[in-house]
């Protein structure tokens, strides 16, 4: 299944967390990277907090929905992520927001992410890789919901990192 990945970083060394992001999910069995969008620095959502770094990463995978996640949430720990304030200042943040054209709703997982079309910082570096990908639940491609989406203040800052 394709799956694509928003990753966003706001603590320490962003570009090295978002390399080890590439790097550990290379390593996780049954996830293959097929490709990294370009990078996007972007004004922090919530409380005051330090810019992000956002970009998406675009997996091929064998693992269901929940056992990705599970495996997000892990990369997310080797990134000594800490979860306290929601929205709050993190190493590193990896939300599923496409697995292929599923729809999931249960406990702890949402798929498409509820808040993709509100976010151009996800939108963006995702219409990069598949602009013309159909969202599910919306009817509308990634492009059009970029077109359609809350202006954010976002810079191209280089290509994927690693
Ligand atoms: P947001 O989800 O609004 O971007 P956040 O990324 O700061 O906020 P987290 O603290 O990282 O939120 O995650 C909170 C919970 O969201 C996780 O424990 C996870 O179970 C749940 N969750 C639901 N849907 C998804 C998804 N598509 N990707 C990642 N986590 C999800
Ligand atoms: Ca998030
Ligand atoms: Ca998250």
């Amino acid at each position: 299944m394709r799956a694509f990945v928003g990753v966003g970083a706001n603590l320490g060394d962003r570009w090295a967390w978002l390399a080890l992001a590439a790097r550990a999910l290379r390593a996780t069995p049954g996830v293959a990277v097929v490709r990294g969008s370009r990078v996007w620095d972007s004004a922090p959502l919530g409380p005051p907090q330090p810019r992000y770094l956002n970009a998406v990463l675009e997996l091929e995978t064998t693992l269901p929905p929940r056992a990705l996640l599970a495996a997000l949430q892990a990369v997310e720990r080797q990134a000594r992520r800490r979860r306290d304030v929601r929205w709050g200042a993190r190493t590193l943040d990896l939300d599923l927001l496409l697995f292929g054209d599923a729809v999931v709703a249960g406990p702890g997982l949402l798929v498409p992410h509820p808040e993709l079309g509100a976010r151009r910082f996800a939108l963006q570096p995702l219409a990069e890789l598949c602009g013309e990908r159909v969202v599910p639940g919306t009817g509308r491609t990634v492009a059009e919901l970029l077109a359609a989406a809350p202006a954010w203040e976002l810079r191209d800052v280089g290509g994927y990192p690693g």
